[in-house]
């Protein structure tokens, strides 16, 4: 237990930014977060989603990201020139708006990298503290990377991948989620198509013979992990109370800037568990795991013989699984695999916070379950 944390210290009723850092120190772990909106084939009389709708598989919820994020510095002005520093951690942030603690607003500030103009026609004085409210881009892009192959068709693209080895635990880097590539070629200037993509991986379909080894990529857009605090123990109070009023698993905390709320599925990436399941071979592309996030398929038994991952069939997406090979199961016909899943949890309900003020920008938090006592297994989850 870090300093502050304790059972029955006071400071986890109000968590403030320092405490929070110390929880996120100590508790904080790598998610994927995945925002969940209403598929517009939910009928406006019924309610209900479209059993046959191919955007969401008839689950009646799109699995998105939240574009931006609201952030904030304030900074104590420290000469006459009307020109304030942000961190360098602002840099690409639009600005939305400033204003100082006399109530004064700069209507004409301009932001130029970590730089802000005031533009004001009476210039703060020196010791006067100025906020500026700035929206961040979730999504980032990278122009140019590269990706070295895997195997199989997969290739990994370079600088998505997301490490913090100062906390305990998370030694490992994780990757993040590739929403959008723009031009693949190989060293000799020929252009190749995407496929699937998985995390940081894309797979090239009609790869010559013999495939190239590395490929130059052109923007990728990604989402990176989220880092996030998930605890089911040495919870405050009302806090227990709260998850326990709504049936959940653990209480979820993140950032002020973030938006996470009901029906949002969270994925914990820095650690696995096994499961068995008997998947029936489709008559379709893929076949569906029953699982919101595979990691790797250990073993695949059919009644015939084993498959192996790569040769046999490829991991798609999240959780759905292609066949490559011709002596595959036949439709209809069962088969065992053995795989190991990323803990995913559903989020029930988003504790409702009270503000102070806007320069109080507290930590917020959410009631989660476990997505496989949630009861909603079936959903297709290409992205
Ligand atoms: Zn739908």
């Amino acid at each position: 237990m870090g300093q502050g944390l304790s059972k029955n210290s006071p400071v986890q009723l109000e968590l403030g930014k320092e405490n929070y850092e110390a929880l996120i120190e100590r508790h904080g772990q790598w998610v994927r977060w995945r925002v969940a909106s209403k598929c517009p084939c939910i009928k406006a009389n019924t309610r209900q989603p479209d059993i046959h709708c191919k955007k969401c598989g008839g689950l009646g919820i799109l699995y998105g990201y939240q574009k931006q994020a609201t952030v904030s510095q304030t900074v104590m002005v420290c000469d006459s020139s009307g020109i304030i520093e942000l961190d360098a951690a602002f840099i690409d942030c639009q600005l939305t708006r400033c204003y100082d603690n006399a109530g004064h607003i700069y209507e004409n500030a301009k932001k130029t990298g970590p730089f802000v103009m005031l533009n004001a026609e009476k210039q703060p004085v020196k010791g006067v503290y100025v906020t500026v409210i700035m929206t961040a881009a979730v999504l980032k892009t990278v122009e140019h990377t590269h990706a070295e192959s895997i195997g199989n068709g997969y290739y990994r693209v370079a600088g998505l991948r997301s490490s913090r080895t100062k906390t305990e635990g998370l030694y490992h880097t994780v990757p993040g989620d590739i929403e959008h590539i723009g031009t693949v070629r190989d060293t000799e200037g020929n252009t190749y198509e995407v496929g699937e993509i998985r995390q940081d991986c894309i797979f090239i379909k009609d790869l010559p013979q013999v495939p190239p080894k590395t490929l130059l990529i052109e923007q990728v857009q990604y989402i990176p992990p989220f880092t996030f605090v998930i605890l089911n123990q040495n919870l405050s109070k009302s806090d227990a109370q709260v998850m326990q009023d709504n049936n959940g698993d653990a209480i979820l905390t993140f950032p002020y800037t973030f938006d996470v709320s009901a029906d949002d599925v969270i994925t914990v990436l820095s650690g696995t568990y096994t499961q068995k399941s008997v998947v029936p071979k489709k008559d379709a592309e893929y076949d569906v795991i029953p699982a919101y996030f595979v990691d790797e398929i250990v073993k695949c038994s059919g009644t015939e013989r084993d498959y192996t991952q790569g040769v046999d069939f490829i991991l798609c997406g999240t959780n759905y699984l292609k066949w490559l090979c011709d002596d595959q199961p036949e439709d209809g016909e069962g088969y065992a695999i053995t795989y190991k899943v990323y803990p995913t949890y559903k989020v029930v309900k988003a504790i409702p916070q009270i503000r102070t003020s806007e320069n109080q920008r507290m930590p917020k938090k959410a009631v989660i379950k476990l997505y496989d006592t949630y009861g909603e297994a079936r959903g297709l989850n290409r992205k």
